[in-house]
């Protein structure tokens, strides 16, 4: 076959100019990308090699060497592993496959400091090289394949890729280095490097120089050292290895389990959400190994898909090196180590909390909401999760939890209650929260979407029911007002609504379920509620922008506040001015959808009626 050019993905395009271009400032690190990609392409083979043992072609020792050539300007990083075939050379190398990329690539704006900043949260891996390389060729032979190939590109939109009679088994990359990237071949400068980002890689990294090979690396499972022994920097470029990852971890989990069964866990959880947090799939990140040996990054049954931000490694003593993927569904092992891995995290989690209650707000806002999906996933669970919730409340200004709301709770007060909407001012300032206010009720401000499913599944935390704001206002009658003045206010004579309740009723038709007195108003003349076990408004809204804008709008509860002056003065016209009053009705209901975010049905039916009451008015 000849040598045949091809186009990099646009995506892939435009990520090496900003790779190329930007001022980045520590390019050294191409190198523990590529040594990454080396010691994972020997996990993989090794793991192969259990089942098909001929792929090792009579056995090898797996490494990683490094080998610069002063004479030719190059280095070379080499690999024994499982190597690449022509189609995975123009796969890996020519495409992002990762999701979450064309979010990325969107946030890309071309100011270069910025741009540095994101790509250094996102890391562009193999293609680090063109930092310090104008030419790159990796030469490589899959495992079992006859035939190796060399593909071949300066980065700037075309890659060639060819036949290769002269190739070992595994990859070699090499890069013909930019001038000036001299320092790359210097033996210390390399060594220097190594030890820095890659110390941590379990096999070894040999130096190859000046006829000599010297493995510079400590060339063990990290994991398997004593805590000791292990200094902060190298956790965090394990972490970076093996969450392919580039922020700092927030929290470092590193344990030995003994007893019924034996692994050892060292998992992280980032500071900054990883792109596909929330995809569909929900898959989970953490490998799994087998005394030592890796066995697979997607082993979906050691993590709850609520932990699912967790990266790391758990390495098990009990299973049998040749797991296969039906045995990890349904292991005992596996359910075992996943119960007792739940259980840590999630006291080292309350541990944070308790112990530094604003660093944890930072793990919160990032993964709170996948966090809450235990709520209604893991009922065993459910009260230490509780524990670890965090939420906006309508009197504190910062997310509080539910023991300090339960603290906080009026005489008389018997249940927590929360109100779910929009994140922002309007919920804050929603009209259904004014009873609470006047009583001095918090409220919990719930704007996840998630937020619309989990109280359903949760019925109470500590014996107080959890209950919606929009739709339990009636027990608020057994809660002292604050201020008893307050409660004076009601000894005025009300006027008899229902001649006015009726006759909005009439003038509003099918758009709304009922009309009635409200005890949740104390400021606004009207507001929309659901129906006890009806779908709220909030969730409504959520799943029509999820169908695209199509779907059915539920006819709500429209809720009157008799103490209004407005709804007085309407009650006094209902026999003398029906017009004015079937008027008043339209625009107090389209007022009350404004109100819960909701678009209006007939905004020009709307125009028109205010327009003529600002007519009258002025
Ligand atoms: P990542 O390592 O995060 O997947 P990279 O850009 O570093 O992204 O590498 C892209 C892909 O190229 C890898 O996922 C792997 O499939 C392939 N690859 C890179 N280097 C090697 C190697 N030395 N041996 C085998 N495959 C490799
Ligand atoms: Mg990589």
């Amino acid at each position: 076959m000849a040598a045949e050019k091809r186009n990099f993905q646009a995506e892939v395009s435009k990520l090496l100019e900003i790779v190329v271009n930007s001022l980045y400032s520590n390019k050294e690190i191409f190198l523990r990308e590529l040594i990454s990609n080396a010691s994972d392409a020997c996990d993989r083979l090794r793991y192969a090699a259990l089942t098909e043992p001929h792929l090792l072609e009579g056995g090898r020792e797996f490494r990683v060497t490094l080998s610069p050539d002063k004479e030719a300007r190059t280095l070379t990083v080499a690999d024994n592993g499982i190597g690449m075939n022509r189609d995975e050379l123009i796969e890996n190398l020519g495409t992002i496959a990762r999701s979450g990329t064309a979010a990325f690539l969107a946030q890309l704006s071309g100011d270069a400091r910025k741009d540095v900043a994101l790509i250094g949260q996102f890391g562009v891996g193999f293609y680090s090289a063109f930092m310090v390389a104008e030419r790159v060729e990796v030469i490589a032979r899959k495992a079992g394949d006859a035939n190796g190939w060399r593909w071949s590109s300066d980065g700037k939109g075309e890659f060639v890729i060819d036949e290769e009679a002269d190739s070992a088994p595994g990859t070699r990359v090499i890069l013909h280095l930019r001038a000036g990237e001299d320092e790359y071949l210097d033996p210390i400068r390399l060594r220097g490097i190594v030890k820095t980002y890659s110390d941590h890689i379990a096999l070894p990294v040999v130096l190859v120089a000046d006829g000599k090979e010297e493995t510079i690396n400590a060339a063990s499972a990290l994991w398997t050292r004593p805590k000791s022994a292990i200094a902060p920097d190298q956790y965090k470029e394990f972490y970076h290895h093996v969450a392919h990852a580039f922020d700092d971890p927030w929290l470092t989990i590193h344990y030995q389990a003994e007893g019924a069964i034996e692994y050892t866990g060292l998992l992280f959880v980032p500071s900054s959400r990883p792109f596909d947090l929330f995809d569909p799939g929900r898959r989970q990140h953490v490998r799994l190994c087998v005394r030592r040996v890796f066995i697979t990054d997607a082993a979906e049954g050691i993590l709850p898909p609520y932990l699912r931000f967790l990266r790391g490694v758990v390495d098990s003593q009990d299973l049998p090196l040749n797991v296969s993927r039906e045995l990890l569904q349904t292991s005992p092992v596996i359910a075992k180590m996943r119960a007792g891995l739940v259980k840590r995290v999630l006291a080292d989690l309350k541990r944070k909390a308790d112990d530094a209650p604003e660093e944890y707000l930072r793990f919160w806002t990032n993964f709170g909401a996948v966090l809450k999906e235990g709520l209604y996933e893991d009922f065993e669970r459910r009260d230490e999760l509780l524990d670890l919730c965090r939420f906006d409340s309508s009197s504190q200004d910062k997310p509080v939890a539910l023991a300090d709301y339960v603290a906080r709770m009026k005489e008389g007060q018997a249940a927590i209650y929360y109100l779910t909407g929009d994140e922002g001012a309007a919920l804050k300032s929603s009209p259904q929260l004014e009873g609470f206010a006047a009583k001095g009720v918090e409220v919990l401000l719930l704007s996840d979407p998630i937020d619309e499913f989990w109280p359903a599944a949760v019925d109470a935390y500590k014996d107080k029911p959890i209950r919606s704001a929009a739709q339990s206002a009636g027990d608020l009658a057994a809660i002292q007002a604050p201020d008893a003045a307050a409660e004076s206010g009601e000894a005025e004579a009300a006027p008899d609504l229902a001649p006015l309740l009726a006759a909005f009723k009439t003038a509003l038709g099918e758009q709304v379920r009922e009309v009635r007195a409200s005890e949740r108003l104390t400021e606004s003349p009207v507001c929309l509620v659901a129906a006890d076990g009806e779908m709220s408004i909030h969730l409504e809204r959520l799943l029509r922008q999820h169908r695209g804008g199509a779907g059915e709008r539920t006819a709500r509860i429209l809720e009157v506040n008799p103490k209004h002056k407005l709804i007085r003065r309407l009650a006094g016209q209902v026999e003398g001015a029906p017009e004015r009053v079937a008027e008043a009705a339209h625009l107090l209901l389209d007022q009350a959808r404004l109100v819960e975010g909701e678009s209006l049905p007939d905004p020009i039916g709307f125009g028109r009626r205010l327009a003529a009451m600002l007519e009258r008015g002025v």
